[in-house]
């Protein structure tokens, strides 16, 4: 089969196209042919090689991937030959306690899809059968492999973590992230106050129309300052942040007394400054967020078919093209998911 892998960590220089032997499956497993495969940052901190992220070389990344069922191990039920499926991303073992409990992302064993094993940037995925999940409603195989990882990222930090009711006001760093996208619209969709931040002007409609009621172009006006106008003076009940020190003071000061922060991510880097009396005394909560459940998942894909989701795709790219891709992630140029149809 025909992949995009690399031999060693380093630059999108270091992506190339080549044949690679199909992999084999286990009685456990389902060969998806894959029709399309979404990037994600992940995609880079693994290229660029990361201690968390130990790996056999070559790679093939690709954590969201779509297609359809070329072949099933003998003892895979519920799967069949030729169906159109999406992948949930977060492999685990689905017989440790964590796992049984419905918290499979806090499972031992967790690891994801294009990560702990090859994933989509390929003709064909392996992948175990737990993670195979019929495509919702009418989405197309591009539209179908844009959602999984950042839709059950937001659901998670949004709902489990965050506990977003109603009425509440939440501000969201980076519309047009993956995460962004799905923030925006599932905060609105449960009836909270949506402010959301970019980075350019053209980005602005499109905030919008996701369903943003304020949008900030953190380039020309500080975001604190513009939410405490907003918010006459009392900030926001939550932050969703996946963007790390460049966003880290706003996030932090945005927040109403009793305002929770949840983080799920780091790309400008790892290190913060916290004044803790601020913390205890505004009582903040501050949460990590790591991926989400399989359950969340499932009720994302629901929403998904039913439409009141939508999953939001910048531009596609053929497999080929890989590392322009990736060069796209890197810009930033971009607003919702980059998609490779293989
Ligand atoms: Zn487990």
């Amino acid at each position: 089969m025909k992949a995009v892998l690399f031999r060693m960590h380093g630059g999108p220089d270091k992506l190339s196209y080549e044949d690679l032997p199909t992999p084999t499956i286990g009685v456990e497993d389902v060969l998806v042919r894959v029709k399309a495969c979404a990037l994600n940052h992940l995609d880079i901190w693994v290229r660029e090689g990361n201690p968390a992220y130990p790996m056999p070389l070559p790679h093939v990344s690709g954590s969201d991937v779509a297609g359809i069922v070329e072949h099933v191990g003998a003892e895979v039920e519920g799967i069949e030959v030729g169906q159109r499926v999406f992948v949930s991303p977060g492999i685990s073992c689905w017989r440790c306690e964590a796992c049984l409990a419905g918290r499979d992302n806090f499972c031992r064993a967790y690891g994801l899809l294009g990560a702990m094993t090859h994933g989509g940037y390929a003709e064909y995925v392996k992948v175990p059968f737990r993670n195979v999940l019929p495509i919702p409603g009418n989405l197309t195989f591009e539209q179908a492999a844009a959602f999984p990882l950042v839709s059950v990222t937001a659901s998670h930090m949004l709902f489990a973590l965050a506990g977003l009711q109603h009425g509440e006001t939440v501000l969201i760093m980076g519309a047009g992230s993956g995460v962004g996208t799905m923030a925006v619209q599932m905060a609105k969709l449960a009836g909270a106050r949506v402010m959301t931040t970019v980075g350019s002007d053209d980005k602005i409609p499109k905030a919008v129309i996701l369903g943003a009621d304020a949008v900030i172009n953190h380039t020309k006006e500080k975001v604190a300052d513009r939410v405490k106008l907003l918010t006459e003076g009392r900030g926001v009940d939550v932050v969703i942040e996946h963007i790390g020190p460049e966003v880290w003071d706003s996030s932090v000061t945005s927040l109403a007394k009793g305002g929770r922060l949840i983080t799920c991510g780091a790309t400008t880097g790892g290190d913060v400054k916290l004044n803790l009396r601020y913390v205890f005394s505004r009582q903040l909560t501050i949460k990590g967020s790591y991926m989400g459940t399989r359950a969340e998942l499932v009720k994302v894909a629901e929403l998904m078919g039913q439409g009141r989701l939508i999953p939001v795709i910048d531009r596609t790219f053929p497999l080929q093209q890989a590392r322009a891709a990736q060069e796209l992630m890197i810009s930033r140029r971009f607003f919702g998911k980059i998609v490779l149809a293989v």
